[in-house]
């Protein structure tokens, strides 16, 4: 690991996981050193927490309060500014460096986010142009899981915890025994194998791989959580007078916090700012969530005024019109929205009592 991150670091900005104010998040490192060594976490509905794991695994735990989107998909981003000297008005727009990221410790969940951010963000009619200045020269170093925590679903919703090669460089499985601790490293890009190169290692055997292969078969069979996908679509869709989602209003706070974790939402807002003398104006992009009431402001008022129909829209597309969309589920099993829901609202558990609702349907 450590000589992994030297290499790259002569290349790439390398951003790994750290621990920051009692959780994991990702930023900027500079050694293995700085990696959350002999860390786990102690996820449930509304609750994480760190403790030490008694050895020295360097990614036993599962998702963090953060993704890839921080990088990819930042929070802030200033547009343009505008000066106004000599009665001339000038826009000025900032310079877009391209960082070349190289990420250590993607997760076969989040790697899925990427791919369906990347759908939105770059494939679709108008592609946005910040994530594709940050999104196209990133290095990935994808680890797969061999300990799933009680809010992952990712064996549910397809996307892990097998890390798939697309979109990969180099996938990493840890491998953390008695006495061993060792990691099956396997290149999926020329690129990948050329940084493999530059590292000692041994051939895997047979046996490695089987071991790996072993371990992260029951991190999936671990998974407590799951969600029925059959028909999720339209069984949402039929159900859109559900009084669930009276039940689920009356404890959802709409903090937005599910929407922040969330690795694949990606809506923003503008927000313009002057400064007193009116000579100088801002504009910039952040990070809005369909919780907030200004979200569907629109002439007259909020479209969705209230938390039932702010949840309601919230889990119908993320589970049901993000298919017709982008032609995929927008929720890839990390159960981030779970752990970092303030009330421990669970999607796993809204769903299942939506499909086991007899009110509110209506002919298909
Ligand atoms: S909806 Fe929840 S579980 Fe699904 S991808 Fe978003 S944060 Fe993860
Ligand atoms: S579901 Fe939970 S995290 Fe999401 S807005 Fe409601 S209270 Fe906040």
């Amino acid at each position: 690991m450590y000589r992994l991150i030297e290499v790259l670091a002569r290349n790439y900005e390398v951003i790994g996981p750290v621990v920051r104010d009692g959780a994991v998040v990702y930023d900027r490192i500079s050694g293995a050193d700085e990696l959350p060594r002999g860390v786990t976490d102690d996820q449930e509905a509304g609750r994480y927490r760190l403790k030490p794991r008694g050895d020295a695994a360097f990614f036993g735990y599962a998702s963090s309060p953060q993704s890839w989107k921080k990088f990819l998909h930042p929070a802030q981003v200033k547009l343009f500014e505008a000066e106004q000297k000599d009665g001339v008005f000038r826009v000025l727009e900032p310079s877009r460096e391209r960082r070349r990221f190289a990420f250590i410790g993607v997760r076969a969940c989040d790697l899925a986010a990427i791919r369906i951010q990347d759908r939105v963000l770059l494939e679709g009619s108008f592609g946005d142009p910040i994530y594709q200045a940050r999104r196209e020269q990133v290095f990935i170093v994808a680890v797969e899981c061999t300990q799933s925590a009680p809010t992952c679903f990712c064996a549910s919703m397809g996307t892990g915890p097998q890390v798939r090669d697309a979109g990969v460089d180099i996938r990493l499985t840890e491998i953390v025994n008695a006495g061993e601790h060792w990691f099956l490293a396997q290149a999926a890009t020329d690129r990948g194998s050329e940084v493999l190169a530059q590292l000692e290692g041994d051939p895997a055997r047979d046996e490695d791989l089987r071991a790996a292969a072993g371990r992260v078969e029951a991190a999936a069979r671990a998974q407590t959580r799951a969600i029925d996908n059959r028909g999720i679509r339209d069984l949402l869709f039929h159900h859109f007078e559900d009084p669930r989602w009276d039940d689920v209003a009356q404890r959802c706070l709409s903090c937005a916090n599910c929407t922040m974790v969330c690795p694949t939402c990606f809506c923003t807002t503008i927000e313009d700012s002057s400064d007193l003398s009116g000579a100088h104006a801002e504009r910039w992009r952040l990070w809005d969530s369909c919780f907030s009431m200004n979200f569907s402001y629109i002439h007259g008022g909020s479209v969705r005024a209230s938390g039932k129909a702010r949840y309601r829209q919230w889990m119908t597309h993320k589970l049901g019109s993000w298919f017709d969309q982008f032609g995929s589920s927008g929720c890839v099993g990390c159960g981030r929205c779970i752990a970092w829901c303030p009330v421990g609202i669970d999607i796993t558990e809204e769903v299942e009592a939506i499909r086991g609702s007899t009110h509110g349907k209506t002919n298909a």
